[in-house]
């Protein structure tokens, strides 16, 4: 079975040709970061208005790279939320005509179970086990009893771990996105020179808060500017990382031994971080097994959500024409 994977939540335009759920035969990932990173961030207008030039061209280059012709999917699946509602529609609106086109059958994928899909592709790894999806707007630990059977053991009550890294580059003048920036400078710096504080939080020990460790490194920065002291940008990125990574690693470990769930699995683009791999490596020894998808398929492609798109097909979903996008579609 063929399926044709559209992506197009954020600022990525993706187009992916996946067979049998989980190998990858092109992923094609345009990024937009060129015409958003003047800005700081991700521009709404911008993204749409990108997403809606380039969708034909990148669809038409996944399939070049595929060997494969429209007429020979079986699947189209695309993400439809959450994420920017003007960006979702341009992959909604495209997916719709293609599968009218060729009557072939559509479904609506959850972006954040393409994340935790990116697992599967080019492997036989199964459920059960233990999910971190750290990502630029979620951050949930999650128990993946089987596919499509979830339940969310935390979740942070604040900003996600992809936005704190975001938001401490920004403040750090490392430009847009900040989590590859500082996860580059911070292995310059010492990690133990700033004691930045890792939130716990009473009554819900697996849930998550980041506002109190992003005030504290922009306390930290204002003092030093105040005082004229110099500021180290390596240590600060590097005590900062550390103190992000100290919080999704206990954690984890932690809702594992909960569940007795000897296998955890990482997603979203936190997961890309080097020093969050190392230190889940590290914490899990011969206790737990850790596993991580290639930092490629840990940001936003098309590959994992034609992947997610096939398992949810294979359980008897299915969407039709009716389908919409939903900026704030949930899947728990
Ligand atoms: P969501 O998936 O929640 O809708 P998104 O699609 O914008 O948000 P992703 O594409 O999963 O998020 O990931 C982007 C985020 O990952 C950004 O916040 C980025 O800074 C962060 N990120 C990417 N690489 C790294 C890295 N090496 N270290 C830390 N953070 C990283
Ligand atoms: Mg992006
Ligand atoms: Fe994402």
């Amino acid at each position: 079975l063929i399926t044709l994977g559209i992506e197009t939540s954020c600022d990525e335009t993706s187009a992916a040709v996946v067979a049998g759920g989980r190998k990858i035969l092109s992923n094609v990932i345009l990024s937009q970061t060129e015409w958003h990173e003047k800005f700081g961030g991700v521009v709404p207008e911008i993204a749409s208005r990108k997403h809606l030039e380039s969708i034909c061209a990148v669809v038409e280059k996944a399939f070049q790279e595929a060997n494969v012709d429209f007429n020979e999917i079986d699947l189209v699946a695309v993400t439809h939320g959450p994420g920017l509602i003007g960006a979702l529609l341009v992959g909604v609106s495209y997916a719709k005509a293609v599968a009218y086109a060729t009557k072939k059958p559509l479904i609506g994928v959850n972006h954040i179970e393409g994340h935790i899909y990116a697992n599967f592709l080019e492997n036989d790894f199964e459920p059960p086990f233990i999910c971190l999806v750290v990502s630029g707007g979620h951050t949930h630990l999650i128990h993946m009893e089987d596919h499509g059977k979830y339940t969310v053991l935390g979740r942070t009550l604040d900003d996600a771990a992809g936005e704190a890294f975001d938001k401490i580059a920004r403040a750090l003048n490392l430009g847009y996105p900040g989590g590859p920036a500082i996860d580059k400078i911070a292995r310059m710096g010492d990690e133990n020179a700033i004691s930045f504080p890792v939130a716990q939080i009473k009554g819900s020990d697996l849930d998550f808060s980041f506002s109190g460790l992003k005030s504290a490194v922009l306390n930290f920065l204002n003092h030093c500017r105040q005082k004229g002291t110099p500021v180290k940008v390596e240590d600060v990125a590097a005590s900062f990382q550390k103190a992000v990574v100290t919080a999704l690693v206990e954690n984890t470990i932690e809702a594992a031994k909960k569940t007795n769930c000897r296998v955890i699995a990482l997603a979203g683009g936190v997961a890309a971080n080097s020093r969050l791999r190392e230190e889940f490596q590290k914490r899990a020894g011969d206790s737990f097994e850790v596993r991580f998808p290639p930092v490629k398929l840990c940001t936003d492609n098309a590959a994992m959500i034609a992947c997610a798109g096939y398992y949810r097909y294979r359980q008897g979903f299915l969407s039709d024409f009716s389908l919409e996008a939903y900026a704030n579609l949930k899947l728990f």
